[in-house]
């Protein structure tokens, strides 16, 4: 599909090349889409989401440098797709999705094409992390914070690497932050643009913006 455009982008992990290249990202978009969904762009997944442009979905999971045990938090499963490859990636998955329809239909779909093992869902805010189940060895938001919340920071482990979007919309910049104790590094990654997080104070369907 996109693989020429990954390469471009300099995407080396093979483990993310070869996963991308399996797992069916048809499947993940409105019918109506399917004929555009090896193209490298996001699409529209209705409920005001999309699903991610596949270079930046390779980019940020390579960043994460997952081995196949980690424990990995995601915040905005959407589709699922990102899920999907996080799953195949790595150890064991908590997702949260605030979009209670969007939510259950990345469920659904996930377990119809195999994915209910080592998978946890929630229906919420994605904000306050998943606390019962931190500490995270990675975390990848795909939704855009105008600051990274704190609690997300809180429950990376030690020696923990978390990636996603932060900032206003128009300039939204991806970051990787990796800690080391108390002290969290941040490398940016370049600009990109997401959905926004939404946050509990905010109307859930405000434009973005
Ligand atoms: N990785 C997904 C991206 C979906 S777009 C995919 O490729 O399909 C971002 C998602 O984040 C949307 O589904 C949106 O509903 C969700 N979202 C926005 N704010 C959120 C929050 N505070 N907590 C959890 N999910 C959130």
């Amino acid at each position: 599909m996109v693989v020429d455009q990954i390469e471009a982008r300099g995407v080396r992990d093979q483990r993310v090349r070869s996963i991308m290249k399996v797992v069916p990202r048809h499947l993940f978009v409105p019918e109506v889409d399917r004929s555009r969904a090896y193209e490298d762009r996001a699409l529209a997944i209705g409920r005001g989401a999309t699903i991610s442009q596949p270079v930046i979905v390779a980019q940020m999971t390579e960043s994460l440098e997952l081995t196949g045990t980690e424990r990995v938090l995601e915040v905005g499963t959407g589709s699922g797709y990102q899920t999907a490859l996080l799953s195949e990636l790595a150890g064991e998955v908590w997702t949260i999705e605030i979009d209670e329809e969007l939510a259950h239909q990345a469920e659904e779909r996930l377990a119809s094409l195999g994915y209910r093992d080592r998978l946890h869902f929630r229906v919420g805010s994605g904000e306050s992390g998943w606390p019962e189940a931190a500490p995270f060895e990675r975390i990848l938001l795909s939704a855009a914070p105008e600051r990274m919340p704190r609690a997300l920071l809180d429950q990376l482990a030690d020696g923990g690497r978390l990636v996603g979007p932060v900032g206003p919309t128009a300039r939204q910049r991806l970051k990787l932050v990796e800690r080391q104790g108390s002290r969290f590094e941040e490398t940016d990654l370049g600009p990109v643009r997401f959905v926004r997080l939404r946050t509990t104070s905010q109307d859930p369907f405000s434009p973005a913006g």
